[in-house]
């Protein structure tokens, strides 16, 4: 197992819109070879926060680091192709591909292995064995050659997973990747995820505490836009405060 190291950091993270204040001084240290959970009630400011890393918000105050880069004033396709990419930024899976050829376009992407059209052998071997690679990661190998809009509900979010991997990220963002998902779907994305963050960095939005206890090595609650806890869950779920605003008892 690789070691956590901080590679996504925010401090002191503001975000108003107009007179509201949304997000309120956060900050956030995510770690390598870790997932971390965004947890809170609606209208906490999760889905800001995911805006505000991934720069498709501006902050009103604070700063960003990324890879020991300050992003704080860099555009969203930068910071994208710089390794932080949030799963619906390429969930674009086109219906009447086969799982194996969604991955090989995503492979294609600009932040994937080549952008040129007539590839050299061996450059396609490389391709197609890394598409294979990634197939095998999620678990999609019976569906290799099926046509995605086929697939159950839980196995598109699984093929949208991996043409996220295909970029090839270094923190991965999920906002609530378990939406709508039965639990064997469930069971399965939670394995990816676990796979996944062996080499990567990942933060998720989940609803799902049993999701957050089960595969989240930490959890920050928000609310009202602020930092009400956080630690591991085990921690997180045992304070008073938590309970009181997030899980009612
Ligand atoms: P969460 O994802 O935790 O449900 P959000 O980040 O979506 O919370 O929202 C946090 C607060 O900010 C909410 O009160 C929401 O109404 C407000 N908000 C979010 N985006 C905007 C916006 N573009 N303009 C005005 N208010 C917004």
């Amino acid at each position: 197992h690789e070691e956590p190291r901080v590679v996504l950091s925010a401090r002191g993270l503001s975000k108003s819109f107009g007179a509201f204040l949304a997000v309120r001084d956060v900050d956030l240290d995510i770690q390598h070879a870790r997932v971390h959970a965004l947890i809170g009630p609606n209208g906490a400011g999760k889905t800001t926060v995911f805006n505000l890393l991934t720069k498709f918000l501006q902050p009103t105050a604070g700063s960003i680091t990324l890879l020991g880069t300050d992003i704080t004033k860099t555009p969203p396709d930068k910071v994208a192709r710089m390794g932080l990419v949030r799963s619906f930024q390429i969930s674009a899976v086109f219906p009447h591909l086969t799982v194996l050829d969604n991955i090989r376009v995503a492979l294609q992407r600009p932040n994937g292995l080549s952008t040129q059209f007539w590839l050299p052998t061996s450059a396609l071997d490389r391709l197609n064995d890394r598409a294979d690679e990634l197939i095998e990661t999620v678990g999609l190998k019976r569906e290799r050659n099926a046509i995605a809009a086929d697939l159950s509900y839980g196995r598109k979010r699984v093929l949208e997973i991996a043409t996220t991997l295909a970029l090839d990220p270094k923190v991965l963002l999920l906002d609530e990747p378990m939406a709508g998902m039965g639990q064997e779907d469930i069971g399965t994305v939670s394995n990816i995820i676990r796979e996944v963050a062996k080499t990567r960095a990942v933060l998720m939005v989940e609803h799902n505490l049993s999701v957050v206890a089960d595969i989240c090595h930490h959890v920050t609650v928000l609310q009202r836009g602020e930092i009400l806890a956080e630690g591991d869950y085990a921690a997180v779920s045992q304070d008073e405060r938590v309970r009181l605003a997030y899980m009612g008892t």
